[in-house]
């Protein structure tokens, strides 16, 4: 008990990955700024990269530097298969999370005519669930929510790897046993785990994946998502759009569609270079310290939070929601509380710290392996603790939330 400041500090000393945080723009030094998992700070260069596209290759070379954009897609995605246990040729970066997990999911349907039943945990990421709900009404089929509850009729389940509310790990090698053992197939959700925790798409079996570049990957804001098809299924899954992106040959502009025999044939339109250029220089970053070494401290800044949260928080009537073992957790934290609504606003606008709130009464905390500090996360829950003990949020308490929390 009774951690301290200083401790922090040594912690902060000791931490093998700390000459990263100045690789990133840290505008505001006093900011605890704990949720990187909703959006990843700044790299400085993608500053410099997203000048040298604007300026250079848009400005100067103009139609002709699509001879090095064109390759982004793949290239991108070849740089973030390694973080994922994936081999070559099985990730693309294009789209959102969103499009692209109704583009694989549909396309799965289709590989499972006759079966009539989607699996989606109820405690799913918004989107997720609406695009099964979506995907269910256009074709008829009906959705369950139980996991643990699979049988002959599942075309497909769709969940994430690590929870977005509590940061629980999916077990995915099991869940894919299971699945397959009844023959369905199984898309993962990597938006929380990209480029936090280590994930063996190949390994596990795991057929299809989608993901998000701007939590962990440091991509920015709605930077373009990556897909992930295991290499097997690449030849009969067809997604429904059929777009020039995905032709062999593209340029030839033929009369019949010929799709790439690799993961760009899950490509449909024109990317967008600049969101591309951007998640490059993010990944660049995640795959130079190693996604072993970022798990490894994105734990401990995690255990630190806990021991605070459990010396500092409890009294006040926090409760640890998120798994206490750090092998069953992510990289963020969730901590109910009955005034979480106001003290996510007040601790962002009294006390220099950005967690964010998830209904119904949840304060997460995230933890950014490459920009979070031990100090950010000391100084981030002693901030919070003084202002729930001083009571400063009450006058939040009712009030209209933020529109973006
Ligand atoms: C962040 C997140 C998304 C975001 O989807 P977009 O299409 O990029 O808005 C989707 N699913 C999960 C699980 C997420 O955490």
């Amino acid at each position: 008990m009774g951690l301290s400041r200083a401790d922090a500090e040594a912690l902060d000393r000791a931490d093998p990955l700390a000459a990263f945080r100045d690789r990133f723009v840290v505008a505001d030094p006093d900011l605890c700024y704990l949720d990187g998992n909703s959006l990843g700070r700044l790299p400085k260069a993608t500053v410099a990269r997203l000048r040298q596209v604007v300026e250079q290759e848009w400005g100067r070379g103009l139609v002709r530097s699509w001879e090095d954009w064109f390759d982004l897609p793949a290239r991108v995605g070849e740089a973030i298969a390694p973080l994922v246990g994936s081999g070559p040729g099985q990730v693309v970066v294009t789209d959102s999370v969103t499009v692209d997990l109704h583009a694989l999911v549909d396309a799965a349907c289709t590989l499972r005519p006759g079966r009539t039943v989607l699996v989606v945990p109820a405690g799913e990421f918004p989107t997720d669930r609406y695009v099964v709900a979506g995907v269910a009404a256009a074709r008829g089929l009906e959705v369950r929510h139980d996991l643990s509850a699979l049988d002959a009729d599942v075309a497909v389940v769709v969940a994430s790897a690590v929870d977005f509310r509590t940061g629980e790990l999916l077990d995915v090698a099991g869940l894919v046993r299971r699945a397959h053992a009844v023959g369905a197939l199984v898309c993962v959700d990597l938006s929380h785990a990209a480029g936090s925790v280590p994930v063996h798409l190949d390994a596990d079996g795991v057929d299809l994946a989608v993901g998000c570049t701007y939590k962990h990957l440091c991509g920015g804001p709605g930077a373009p998502a990556f897909l992930y098809v295991r290499r097997e299924l690449q030849p009969e899954l067809r997604r429904p759009q059929w777009g020039w992106w995905a032709q062999q040959d593209q340029f030839a502009m033929g009369e019949r569609f010929r799709p790439h025999d690799d993961a760009r044939r899950f490509l449909a339109g024109t990317p967008h270079v600049l969101g591309l250029a951007a998640v490059e220089e993010g990944v660049r970053l995640v795959a130079e310290a190693g996604i072993d070494a970022i798990r490894a401290k994105a734990v401990a800044l995690g255990e630190l939070a806990v021991a605070l949260a459990d010396e500092r928080l409890a009294p006040l009537g926090f409760t640890l929601v998120s798994p206490r073992d750090p092998e069953r957790r992510g990289a963020h934290l969730a901590l109910a509380h009955p005034q979480a609504a106001a003290i996510g606003v007040a601790a962002r606008e009294l006390a220099g710290v950005v967690p964010d709130v998830r209904p119904p009464d949840l304060l997460r905390l995230g933890f950014a392996a490459l920009t979070t500090s031990y100090l950010e996360v000391f100084d981030g829950i002693e901030r919070i603790a003084r202002l729930v003990e001083d009571g400063r949020h009450r006058p939040y308490v009712g009030g209209t939330a933020p529109r973006v929390t």
